[in-house]
């Protein structure tokens, strides 16, 4: 079975996708269920290995997960895509990678908040689980008021109204000028409809749907005032809970990708703190990934907390990627998809100020694409509303066209995304055995001589950051011997640390490279023995993976 870019997959449409590869590919792909959502609904992981070159937690592994936000369809589309490159290519470097790397996937976090927003077309941030309310607050509800399966906005003549039709193109509405006095000006609203109305006053009511699983995360958590969408305390939610099980429970996980809408960017930890507070080295191959990541994808690697802050006093906090890189000491990456604005041909815009403010002419400019891509701005079309009377109703589909790109340019958008999960594996730390060898010493005795190495760009330990939080074992050797045999020198089980990788020689330029064996270790025992006794020796390490060789002496 191959993905198709048609349309957004229901949960039904994803589960049974997903059982067809396990059964198409035995040996190569692995589906478990590693929780249940808040509706009962599985949360599907899909491993993606080739096990008969090892098992999957004996290798370094890439994670990554998809669509933990309700209507940001297009990040599982990508993990869908990433799954069939991986299980269909014969590009040798993804054969390479898939017999000597682990891809763990989850393609959809957020089942519930996905299927609801399918069947209905309205926006929810995430879980559909009610939060911090479990009744809805009084207001206006978005809602598909006539029932065509979008949700778009209302508007309505208002001689105090903020809006006003665009002179080249009047479906546009561009804001009032602070001085412009005469016109037509209108009043938006969201599409839907008004709980306990008064019949003036129309506040818009917080979504009854009030958590974002992107904030229940276990660092730099906060509470619900200070944190919207926080939930109660970090991984109160169950999509969270098994997400963050999952990872755990997965020791050899060297890098991390979250899949999300939009904005065509990579980004970074952290969300609240500064790069000067980076051990240096880490920062440095961040850089470095992210520029690869840039080069594969054309988006632009930045800082959440420098780059992409929704107000510039307030920090996103109890995020995953701060988690992962702060506690586990793992490269961690959010990649939202989809840039309408530079499709529409803008380049300097910054990412956030833009959607909060820009010009009329830049407004078009994206209605323009709209048009081309598919129907991304629907014109306004009278409607008589049970509750406000006659309205119209149209606008931007924020849905189809802003938080996902429209279906004729989803398969080009997420396509170059599955190269720099390709990338992430192949810099991982590789534990290999240089050489295992024994020579005799005399009355018995065998000297054993083991070389490791690190075939693997990045340090076994990965980052700076996993060494400081203690969450990184050395190498750990164990020796087995036959019956009757014994140590004389050294022990049955050795610690042969960590090792370098190569991420640290860029410039043979600079006079301070590390240019030593950092990424090789040797191992040596004595043994007593009988000759044609066979020795074997199991070298493991949590992340750069394990390895094993025999001899006979
Ligand atoms: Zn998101």
């Amino acid at each position: 079975m191959r993905v198709q870019f048609d349309r957004f997959y229901t949960y039904a449409e994803l589960t049974e996708t997903l059982e067809a590869w396990a059964s198409e590919f035995p040996g190569r792909f692995s589906l478990e269920s590693i929780g249940k959502s808040y509706e009962g609904r599985d949360i599907w992981l899909c491993t993606v290995t080739n096990t008969e070159t090892g098992p999957p937690d004996e290798r370094p592994a890439v994670f990554i997960h998809a669509q933990i936000h309700a209507m940001e369809f297009t990040g599982t589309t990508a993990a869908l895509h990433l799954l069939d490159h991986l299980l269909h290519s014969d590009d040798p470097r993804v054969r390479h990678a898939v017999d000597t790397r682990t891809f763990y996937v989850v393609p959809r976090v957020n089942p519930d908040g996905a299927d609801a927003g399918l069947a209905d077309g309205r926006f929810r941030r995430s879980s559909v689980r009610p939060y911090p309310r479990d009744e809805p607050e009084d207001g206006l509800h978005r809602a598909d008021v006539d029932g065509d399966g979008r949700v778009l906005f209302m508007r309505m003549k208002d001689p105090n109204g903020s809006w006003k039709p665009h002179p080249d193109d009047p479906r546009a509405l561009i804001a009032r000028r602070p001085d412009d006095v005469d016109g037509d000006f209108f009043r938006v609203l969201p599409e839907g409809t008004i709980h306990n109305w008064d019949g003036v006053t129309i506040p818009i009511a917080r979504p009854l749907e009030g958590l974002d699983l992107n904030r229940n995360w276990p660092a730099d958590w906060a509470p619900e005032a200070e944190q919207q969408g926080a939930g109660p305390f970090p991984t109160s939610e169950p999509e969270v809970r098994a997400l963050v099980e999952a990872i755990v429970a997965r020791k050899n996980i060297t890098s991390y990708v979250g899949y999300h809408t939009f904005s065509g960017v990579h980004l970074r930890p952290w969300s609240g703190r500064s790069d000067d507070e980076f051990p240096v080295p880490d920062l440095r191959a961040f850089k470095i990934i992210g520029e690869e990541a840039t080069r594969l994808t054309g988006y632009p690697s930045i800082s959440i907390f420098h780059d992409f802050k929704y107000h510039p006093k307030m920090v996103i906090k109890g995020g995953d990627v701060d988690w992962i890189y702060d506690h586990l000491g793992a490269y961690a990456w959010v990649t939202e998809f989809w840039s309408p604005q530079r499709a529409a041909g803008l380049s300097e815009y910054h990412f956030i100020d833009w959607i909060r403010e820009h010009s009329p002419e830049d407004e078009l400019a994206v209605l323009k694409v709209a048009d081309e891509l598919g129907d991304g701005y629907v014109d306004w079309y009278p409607f008589e509303h049970p509750q406000l009377g006659p309205i119209e109703l149209g606008g931007w589909d924020l849905v189809r066209f802003w938080f996902n790109p429209p279906l004729s340019r989803l398969e080009e958008e997420v396509k170059p995304h599955a190269d720099f999960a390709l990338y992430l594996a192949l810099i991982s730390p590789l534990l290999e055995i240089r050489s295992f060898e024994t020579e005799p010493i005399g009355d018995g005795a065998h000297r054993l001589r083991l070389v490791l190495e690190n075939a693997g760009w990045l340090p076994t330990n990965v980052t700076e950051k996993a060494i400081e939080r203690k969450v990184v074992r050395p190498i750990q050797v164990d020796l087995e011997l036959p019956e009757g045999a014994r140590i004389a020198a050294g022990k049955e089980r050795e610690e042969a640390g960590q090792l370098g990788g190569r991420v640290e020689r860029r410039q043979i330029t600079w006079w301070n490279t590390d240019h030593s064996t950092s990424e090789r270790t040797l191992v040596e025992w004595v043994v007593e023995a009988r000759a044609g006794d066979r020795v074997s020796v199991v070298a493991r390490h949590e992340r750069a993976g394990a390895v094993r060789a025999e001899l006979v002496l």
